[in-house]
């Protein structure tokens, strides 16, 4: 699915856009702000991820931290979750950061 989104196929409010990495609003919200931040490259989930690659996951952070300055959430914090597998709650198989924002969070997850 969001391999689609990263090739255009499939529409989406895209908030970031670069060489490597897509960022766009979820489409089932979970917080007044709930972004998703997604590698342009195909990895199912963070266990694919390879020595190569630690470029990409380094400014995928910095892509998080930027939109959360661009959303007002710096002095309220945020939360940044990677679901992964079936028991982390993973329901798309393509690597990304979720950023949630504009509510308190709570701890533990659910
Ligand atoms: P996860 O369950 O961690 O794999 O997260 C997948 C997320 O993708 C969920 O929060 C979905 O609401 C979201 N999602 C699925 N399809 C789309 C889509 N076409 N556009 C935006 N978000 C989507």
């Amino acid at each position: 699915m969001f391999c689609r989104i990263v090739s255009g196929e499939v529409p989406a409010e895209i908030l970031h856009e670069d060489a490597e990495i897509l960022a766009f609003r979820d489409i089932n919200p979970q917080a007044p702000h709930h972004i998703l931040v997604v590698p342009r490259k195909h990895m199912d989930s963070l266990l694919q991820v390879e020595e190569g690659d630690m470029h990409l996951l380094g400014r995928m952070h910095q892509v998080v931290a930027q939109l959360a300055r661009q959303n007002g959430l710096v002095d309220e914090g945020f939360r940044v979750v990677v679901n992964t597998g079936p028991a982390g709650g993973q329901t798309v198989g393509h690597l990304h950061f979720h950023l949630l924002g504009g509510r308190d969070m709570r701890w533990p997850p659910g």
